[in-house]
């Protein structure tokens, strides 16, 4: 996930809590997958107390990041490494092979510098008590490629504070999250007496945004085999919609506590090319386009799901800003999820796919030649899946969109084969039925389906009990102001973070457990 430029001062002033969490702390409260939750059904977004952490004996996070010096030494360390453009692109090769690696080591010497105590890529604060399972705080290094730098207001790289704003490529992805745990950590290990009772790991990816399976992917089985299976307490990555002040006294805290699931669609199509002078009424362009055209004309349907995060969040806002949104406030106190789910679509696209599975069809190549028939065309649709949905279903639904051209141009088609997570009976979603091609026309088509990222959806994190009223509590302490309230409340991830490599090693389905909570 990224975007273009960010904000520095909030965030890097409350270092801990501007990351994400993930853990298990509480064996006995477990994920959720939506459509099965019922826990939260009466759900009344009442608050856990604010919790202080002043009889820790440490000097307070307020004191250390607060001021004018305080502000600018946070500038330099962030402008330091936002400078430092480390991006991974799609198609890197390993590192060490491919020289865009690079770059990383300039990023780790710049670590060395700005944070002496703290040097390495997953770094282990052992804490005093081994009885307790470990707290993983995850952050990625890497940023997305900038497509034109002259669109910038500020180079992308050049880390320009403007006195409230840092701008570059990465400052709030997720180098912010590298700033503010680093800051925070620094901090406390210059403390010569400080010691962690429960051992603090920081796990720093490098290809987030083209994956993570290198990085976390590759640190996910290294803490398995140091921690054991289920062996982490709790995990904070980035992600969530951060901070939302409403009516100028209440402040929504909004991190993730699920993500959407993943998967990239394939479909190529062979077929029978030829001279363009005397051309089929259409080639496989046209046929191919007929689909995307088909897939477009049938998106997902919506779906507000009682208890799950986004509604969680409403009822929240229902209740301590009932006047942010009236129309809304209404909805949520009738319970008319129905009209609530077209209200919520009108509203933004952002807003739109945090309750509708999105397809997008973006890779699309055919044809070598201007007088000759293609043979061979290629179409990719990125799909991030809604809670209510499923990969399963993402399939089942591309071979139902594609079928009506199967028939019309009597295609061979082979299906995700070999692949996981099929829809079941997909043999008989295959079946071809009577061909009645529309001409007689012998396109001697195959399609081939196939899928790639692909990412279960994550199951949710629990937002009651003791691990979540700490998180919350240290959150409305925290981020606590004069005459205002401060209410977090989990809310749903439209992408993938490189929590889905540590879930993936801890996950045990559906029994107790993970808490991914993402940044703010
Ligand atoms: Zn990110």
């Amino acid at each position: 996930m990224w975007s273009p430029l960010i904000l520095v001062t909030g965030s890097l002033l409350a270092p801990v809590t501007s990351a994400a969490v993930t853990g298990l702390v509480v064996e006995s409260r477990g994920q959720q997958i939506l459509g099965d939750a019922t826990e939260n059904n009466n759900f009344e977004c009442n608050l856990p107390p604010a919790l202080s952490p002043s009889s820790d004996g440490l000097p307070s996070a307020q004191d250390i990041f607060s001021g004018e010096d305080a502000l600018l030494k946070q500038v330099e360390r962030h402008s330091t490494i936002v400078k430092i453009p480390s991006i991974s692109y799609d198609d890197n090769g390993d590192p060490g092979e491919d020289p865009r690696w690079d770059v990383f080591y300039e990023l780790h010497k710049a670590f060395a510098y700005l944070y002496p105590h703290v040097i390495g890529l997953v770094y282990t604060i052992q804490g005093s008590d081994p009885s307790l399972k470990p707290l993983l705080l995850a952050a990625h290094q890497d940023v997305v490629p900038v497509a034109d730098a002259a669109t910038w207001k500020y180079p992308p790289f050049s880390a320009h504070f403007d006195g409230r704003w840092l701008w570059g490529r990465g400052s709030s992805d997720d180098k912010n999250s590298l700033t503010a745990l680093f800051s925070a950590l620094e901090t406390l290990l210059g403390n010569s007496e400080w010691v962690p009772k429960r051992t603090i790991v920081l796990a720093l990816g490098f290809d987030e945004e083209s994956s993570g399976r290198r990085g976390a992917g590759t640190i996910g089985p290294f803490l398995e085999e140091r921690y054991g299976k289920y062996g982490i307490a709790l995990l904070l990555d980035e992600g969530g919609m951060g901070l939302e002040l409403l009516g100028n006294d209440t402040l929504y805290a909004l991190p993730a506590v699920t993500e959407k699931g993943h998967i990239d669609i394939w479909l190529e199509l062979h077929v029978n090319g030829g001279h363009s002078s005397i051309p089929f009424p259409h080639t496989g362009i046209g046929i191919v386009s007929d689909i995307v055209n088909q897939l477009e004309s049938n998106p997902w349907e919506p779906k507000l799901v009682q208890g799950s995060p986004i509604h969680n969040h409403l009822v929240c806002q229902a209740k301590y800003s009932p006047d942010a949104s009236p129309k809304i406030t209404d909805l949520i106190n009738s319970g008319d999820l129905k009209t609530l789910t077209q209200e919520l679509v009108s509203i933004d696209r952002p807003t739109q796919y945090r309750i509708q599975t999105s397809q997008s069809a973006d890779y699309f190549q055919g044809g070598v030649k201007i007088n000759a028939m293609p043979e061979y065309i290629k179409l990719g649709v990125n799909h991030r899946v809604a809670p209510h949905n499923s990969i399963q279903e993402a399939k089942a639904n591309f071979v139902k969109q594609i079928q009506p051209f199967v028939k019309k141009f009597s295609l061979t088609v082979k299906a995700f084969e070999g692949e996981d997570h099929n829809p079941e009976g997909l043999g008989l979603l295959l079946d071809e039925g009577d061909v009645v091609p529309m001409y007689d026309v012998d396109y001697n088509g195959t399609l081939i389906l196939s899928s790639s990222q692909v990412t279960l959806n994550a199951p949710v994190s629990p937002t009651s009990g003791p691990v979540w009223d700490l998180f919350s509590g240290t959150i409305q302490h925290s981020f606590a102001f004069d005459g205002g309230r401060v209410v977090p409340v989990g809310e749903l991830m439209t992408g993938n973070t490189d929590t889905r490599h540590y879930l993936s090693k801890y996950r045990p389905g559906r029994t107790p457990f993970h808490l991914a909570y993402k940044h703010i």
